[in-house]
């Protein structure tokens, strides 16, 4: 049984120290722990984000004592209990215990405690409801929370489907957290509670949804956890053109076998509609950023057709005209769509090629079309289009004197 998780260099920081020395300046030794992901992480040796702390001190409290000690408090969930503290520029969301009175599936009453079991059952999965003092010492209200995250287990804190009715985001944090965290068979109640509550996530808020979603896409290895949600109908609530996984499936294991990042947005590009305007409208259904709206649609484009045997020339030209990024996004969703496993070093040759070659600017304006004696007018974009035309089917050709020679034919052949 781990009943510490010792002292952790995050423990230790100056910031941590002093929110700590803070807190417990007002409120005594043991007003303050440790709690959700970081305590959780710590345990299953990943990576801290950042680090959450609960506490028996009542929100105004909580402000005082951070200002007392030069802290800066941001009441930035107060009705909730949250206060964030910023030190040295680092960010604490500071919580304190709480139960909820009040829940209708999207928002909750809530009523403050200072009995961290009752804070405990308020809480979403047993790992999350995990507390450690600052010196690492651990406090599990639930009972089995140190050992549902040694198994790696996601497992509702009391009665699951209660516990998805009052809140029908836990249902997307469930997959979510079995996406980053879970090894095994899926719990049967958490699974059955999600499946039964799935209808309702179409009622929350998009920006909640979508933000939840691109957290699950962006896990090492979402592929069990995004067949489990088609199967219980959350998929198909929150992306109904998500029917097919191959393309998905084949995109994870891509960006795995050849250690690429792990791209949430473009893992969700394969679970959307196959054509721009269908993407648009996802996207606008998602409350997507517009920087990920615009990414996706171009993403989504047909033209031109991305092919593992392209020339190097047809995809110079590919990267002139859809840019770097949508290139790489094409080709990655190209080559994850495709089955011939024989293609990847030419698949790998096309992204290093759109990584590596910079296109160069046209090396002709509108002012050289004018000097050529076109007039001032539509021509004059025709004409340089025209020449543009010209340059690209020449592989970009660096030589101004050839351009400004076929600018001249071109204007020449031209009827003005
Ligand atoms: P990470 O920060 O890595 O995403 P986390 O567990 O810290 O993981 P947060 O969303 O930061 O997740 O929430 C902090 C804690 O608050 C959780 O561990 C959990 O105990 C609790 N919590 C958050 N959202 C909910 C919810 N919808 N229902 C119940 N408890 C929640
Ligand atoms: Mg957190």
């Amino acid at each position: 049984m781990t009943d510490s998780l010792g002292q952790r260099p995050w423990m230790t920081t100056s910031q941590v120290v002093r929110v700590f020395d803070a807190l417990e300046a007002a409120g005594g030794a043991g007003c303050a722990r440790y709690v959700g992901g970081c305590v959780r992480n710590a345990l299953l040796g990943a990576p801290i984000d950042d680090v959450d702390i609960a506490t028996t001190l009542l929100p105004d409290q909580v402000i005082a004592a951070l200002e007392a000690a030069k802290i800066k408090a941001v009441p930035t969930g107060v009705e909730h209990g949250t206060v964030t503290a910023v030190c040295e520029g680092q960010p604490f969301e500071v919580t304190t215990l709480r139960r909820d009175v009040e829940t209708d599936g999207r928002r909750a009453v809530v009523a403050f405690t200072s009995d961290w079991a009752e804070d405990a059952q308020r809480r979403d999965f047993t790992l999350n409801a995990i507390y450690a003092g600052r010196d690492g010492t651990l406090f599990d209200p639930t009972g089995t929370g140190v050992a549902d995250a040694q198994a790696r287990r996601i497992v509702f804190v009391g009665d699951a489907a209660m516990r998805v009715a009052e809140d029908h985001l836990r249902i997307l944090r469930f997959f979510r957290f079995r996406a980053w965290y879970g090894r095994g068979e899926a719990d049967a109640v958490a699974v059955a509670a999600c499946a039964a509550g799935a209808a309702q996530v179409a009622n929350l808020a998009a920006e909640r949804v979508s933000k939840e979603l691109l957290k699950l896409l962006a896990a090492d290895d979402p592929r069990e956890s995004v067949r489990l949600m088609a199967e219980t109908g959350v998929l198909g609530v929150i992306l109904p053109s998500a029917k097919d996984l191959s393309v998905f499936e084949g995109l994870v294991a891509i960006e795995n076998d050849m250690l690429f990042v792990n791209d949430a947005v473009l893992r969700l590009a394969t679970l959307l509609p196959k054509d721009e305007v269908g993407v648009a409208g996802a996207a606008e259904r998602l409350r997507l950023s517009n920087e990920t709206r615009d990414r996706l649609i171009a993403a989504a484009g047909k033209t031109p057709q991305i092919k593992s045997w392209m020339s190097p020339r047809e995809a110079r030209r590919g990267v002139y005209h859809l840019g770097a990024q949508a290139f790489a996004d094409r080709v990655k969703l190209a080559w994850a769509a495709s089955t011939r496993s024989a293609a990847t070093h030419q698949w790998r040759g096309l992204l290093a090629l759109g990584e590596s070659w910079t296109p160069p600017a046209f090396p002709l304006t509108g002012q050289d079309v004018l000097n050529s004696g076109v007039p001032k007018g539509p021509l004059v974009g025709e004409v340089l289009r025209e020449v543009e035309d010209w340059w690209i089917d020449h592989d970009f050709i660096d030589d101004k004197f050839s351009a400004i020679e076929k600018l001249k034919a071109v204007a020449q052949g031209m009827a003005y």
